[in-house]
């Protein structure tokens, strides 16, 4: 596929007039023009198959009707009004997410973006505590405000804004590269241990609480042992801490279950949503317990947080997914999809680890002895693309494949993602005959 002169120009205009630092996949940007379900539609009339959702936030597909019929509706009665009153999606989104979520989790405090919704997070944590500091886990990402790009445990995203007092990074479970050497059956869960050992060494000994993804997403779609956030949530609570559930790419039914941290059993006492939970349109949201929100007295407001056009669009979402049965549908087509890629990996062994739950699934492309390979991931991105698919990169090495369709995907949608993939894989072991050698390590 060709870049045409058209779009040419215009990525000369992004490049002169948007910020450098925006990331941005391919060589030759795609310029998107339009999109329809897991599908979209760049401006030069090509049309791809979306495995990538807008990094997990199109979770009922693009422009899907629905949600579109209700947020024209809203943007006709009312757009804004600010925290001075209230409206009925916002009360109702709120009522509804107490409703969905585990245990008593109950109030909630509305944003515009992830980064916001962790901050509302640490904010409450610290006045429910009165505690400071803070534990987040190697790998993860939470923003990028300086607090939340303080929290995560990835210095490339960290925007040189890393500094702001009281977080320590405790080891997270990446149980393809254990850092203890172990393998997870027989582990003791090690990395587990390191968080009493962190609150031990690096911290006063009280902390307000520990951030967890129960999939670290930009971290590579790592997925934690079940037993890890159990061990993790128990050791921090025994030093005053709360537990925050980071749902900003796992909520909503995208993991198989109604919320990512559902699958180890641990109550959270926050959690927090942003990207999927409005199919697109800008929403940070924070859900504590009563007890947790009570202490949330400190004036504050968001203009932007909990605008009506927003809470109409993530109620239709949630009907969307409920009505529709969605998170089966996710846990269903996520099981293809996983044994698709598990199939891949038996016949191409530069496919080191496949990982993930539900419709999050992820792919390690390593050389030999685990090397991370980052190019090799570029070069399958770019491969797809070239077949049609939109898929997305990531981990602390470059090296992971994310794979993430909206949750209406079909299992022939499933199949043809699969093909484009085992085509790509095929091109690039051609060129590079040695990545059928490596051992399957
Ligand atoms: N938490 C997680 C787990 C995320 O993946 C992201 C975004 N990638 C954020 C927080 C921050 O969200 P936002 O970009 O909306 O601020």
């Amino acid at each position: 596929q060709t870049v045409t002169a058209a779009s040419a120009d215009f990525v000369a205009k992004q490049r002169k007039y948007l910020a450098p630092g925006v990331a941005t996949y391919y060589d030759t940007p795609i310029v998107m023009s339009h999109g329809a379900g897991c599908y979209l539609y760049a401006s030069d009339g090509t049309k791809y198959l979306d495995f990538f959702g807008g990094i997990l936030t199109v979770s009922v597909g693009h422009a899907h009707p629905r949600v579109n019929r209700a947020v024209i509706d809203q943007i006709q009665k009312l757009t804004h009004v600010s925290t001075l009153y209230v409206t009925t999606p916002m009360v109702e989104l709120a009522q509804r997410l107490a409703e969905i979520t585990p245990g008593d989790l109950a109030v909630s405090f509305f944003t515009s973006s992830g980064t916001e919704a962790n901050e509302t997070a640490i904010a409450m944590a610290r006045m429910a505590t009165g505690a400071y500091e803070v534990v987040a886990l190697r790998h993860s990402y939470s923003g990028r405000s300086a607090l939340a790009a303080t929290l995560t445990g990835q210095a490339g995203w960290r925007l040189g804004m890393h500094g702001t007092p009281g977080v320590v990074h405790a080891m997270n479970a990446y149980c393809y590269r254990c850092p203890f050497g172990k393998t997870p059956d027989r582990c003791g869960l090690e990395c587990a241990k390191d968080m009493e050992e962190t609150l031990r060494t690096s911290t006063s000994g009280r902390v307000a609480a520990v951030i967890a993804e129960p999939i670290q997403g930009v971290g590579g779609f790592i997925t934690p042992p079940d037993a890890y956030f159990q061990e993790i949530a128990e050791t921090v609570r025994k030093y005053g801490g709360l537990f925050i559930a980071d749902e900003v790419q796992t909520g909503f039914g995208r993991t198989g279950r109604a919320f990512g941290i559902e699958h180890s059993g641990v109550q959270p006492d926050l959690m927090t949503f942003a990207k999927g939970l409005a199919n697109g349109h800008p929403i940070g949201a924070t859900i504590a317990t009563p007890a947790v929100a009570a202490a949330y007295t400190k004036p504050t407001i968001s203009t932007f947080g909990g605008n009506p056009v927003s809470m109409r669009a993530a109620l239709t979402t949630l009907d969307v997914i409920a009505e529709e049965n969605l998170t089966e549908n996710a846990r269903v087509q996520g099981q293809r999809l996983r044994e698709g890629l598990e199939e891949l990996q038996r016949r191409y062994p530069m496919i080191g680890d496949v990982r993930g739950k539900g419709l999050m699934q992820g792919m390690e492309f390593v050389r030999a002895d685990k090397e991370p390979a980052p190019d090799l991931v570029a070069k399958f991105a770019e491969y797809t693309r070239q077949n049609g698919l939109l898929i997305g990169k990531g981990g602390l090495y470059g090296n992971t494949v994310r794979i993430a369709p909206a949750m209406n995907v079909s299992a022939a949608q499933v199949q043809e993602a699969l093909e484009q993939m085992a085509e790509a894989l095929a091109r690039m072991t051609a060129e590079e005959p040695e990545l059928a050698r490596l051992s399957a390590d």
